[in-house]
């Protein structure tokens, strides 16, 4: 007998038929002698509804009562997910954010998880009754529903399996794995069947949405075995034990393996940053300061930064990218700020697109950049920023160009599957 939290995804939870899929694999799942907890999404497309809701009624909203109405969407889905398990015959009953309670921060809109009171949960799940939580939400120290960053779901899966200790967290999405890329964008994309903690943390932070970055993050301080899979199998696929997802493991194990290890692990492309040139700031000490000072100040996350050095006019520009999501605050912060830091024009374009090589091969191996630069030039693909880590290099380019470049970029490293 295992213990396993299974998490299921917005397409995967797309109205009753779909829900009555997934109540089906659960309940296998459970006849198979396991104790299951069941973490849930709204269903597809729900929580996008929920945010133009929130900016329809007041585009400043306040991240409080957004969350009060985002998290809604999860409610539903644990609910219907629940009486769909009994319809079955089977003992199932919801648990929302606060009943478990799921404590995090007050950071509304982007909350962290502090901590899971597992006891009546495990209790529970012990007296064969299959619990339900809703993905994403949880409660804030003064008693209120929080919500934890879209994607969140998958943090909330991880954070149970650690709080419940669970021997494996399964992932069911709508496709069968993690792929080399996104399979809807490059139909050649290869699936991975095993993938380390670290490369998938760096290709979920540059982009790859399939799991949200801090579920990863957590997944690797707690050491949940967490596996990606298909929803989408049918009643004689094998049990999901045996299924072919993707293995989310340390190095060891992945040393250990008789996978061949490769130079690149995968590709990602993210369209939810946006730039921002300054132009003629002047080229002293506390300029760049005075800049990046304030949008710390005010949460807003600095990605990319360029910075030229000055020529004989002693005034250089500074170009940068911050989350779309923030471009407006941000152009409002410095527009505030235009003469305590100096400029002359901020030009802002939100049509750009990141994307990044991600592979630890790149550690003991040249050459990586400087094929990436050459397969985009061949291409007439101008690139705008450049970025690097120890495991990956980020360039930035015309959003118009991300699938091109990202199919070319997949050929020209050999990652191509044969047919
Ligand atoms: P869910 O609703 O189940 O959480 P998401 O839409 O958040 O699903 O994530 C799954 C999607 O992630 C896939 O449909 C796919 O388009 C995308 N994706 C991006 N990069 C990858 C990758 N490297 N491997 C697999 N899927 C990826
Ligand atoms: N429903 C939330 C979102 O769309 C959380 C999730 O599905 O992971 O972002
Ligand atoms: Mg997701």
């Amino acid at each position: 007998m295992a213990r396993i939290v299974m998490k299921f995804g917005g397409t995967s939870m797309a109205g009753t038929e779909r829900i009555r899929r997934v109540a089906g694999i659960v309940k296998r799942q459970q006849e198979a002698g396991h104790e299951v907890a069941v973490v849930v999404s709204a269903m597809a497309g729900e929580t996008d509804r929920l945010v133009n809701f929130c900016r329809e009624a007041n585009a400043l909203y306040d991240p409080a009562e957004y969350d009060v109405v985002v998290a809604s969407g999860e409610q539903v889905t644990s609910g219907l997910l629940a009486l769909t398990l009994q319809a079955m015959g089977c003992k199932a009953r919801s648990w929302l954010g606060w009943q478990v309670p799921i404590r995090t921060d007050d950071a509304h809109a982007k909350a962290r998880i502090e901590d899971i009171d597992a006891e009546a949960l495990t209790a529970s799940m012990a007296s064969g009754e299959i619990a339900v939580i809703p993905g994403f939400q949880g409660v804030s120290p003064q008693g209120r529903v929080t919500t934890l960053g879209r994607g969140g779901s998958d943090t909330s899966a991880v954070a149970v399996a650690a709080a419940v200790q669970a021997d494996r967290c399964d992932i069911y999405t709508d496709v069968d794995g993690v792929y080399t890329t996104d399979p809807r964008i490059v139909a050649k994309a290869r699936k991975l069947p095993l993938v380390t903690y670290e490369e998938m943390l760096e290709l979920a932070s540059v982009g790859s949405k399939v799991l949200q970055t801090r579920s990863v993050s957590l997944a690797m301080k707690e050491k949940v075995r967490v596996q990606v899979l298909s929803s989408f199998i049918d009643e004689s696929a094998p049990p999901a034990d045996d299924l072919p997802g993707t293995m989310i493991v340390s190095d060891e194990e992945l040393e250990g393996s008789d996978m061949e290890r490769q130079l690149i692990t995968g590709i990602a492309a993210d369209k939810n940053e946006a730039k921002i040139t300054l132009t003629r700031v002047p080229d002293q000490p506390g300029a760049v300061a005075a800049i990046f000072g304030p949008l710390a100040d005010g949460n807003i996350n600095v990605d990319m930064i360029i910075q030229n050095v000055a020529k004989e006019k002693a005034e250089t520009d500074v170009t940068f990218t911050v989350p779309q999501a923030d471009l407006l605050r941000a152009q409002a912060m410095l527009e505030e700020r235009k003469e305590a830091i100096g400029y002359y024009r901020l030009i802002s374009d939100d049509k750009v697109a990141k994307i990044s090589v991600v592979g630890v091969g790149m550690r003991s191996h040249a050459g990586v950049a400087s094929t990436m630069f050459r397969t985009l030039a061949d291409r007439g693909i101008n690139i705008q920023a450049i970025s690097t880590s120890e495991i990956k290099v980020s360039v930035l380019i015309d959003a118009d160009e991300t699938e091109l470049a990202v199919r070319v970029l997949h050929t020209a490293y050999g990652m191509d599957a044969t047919a």
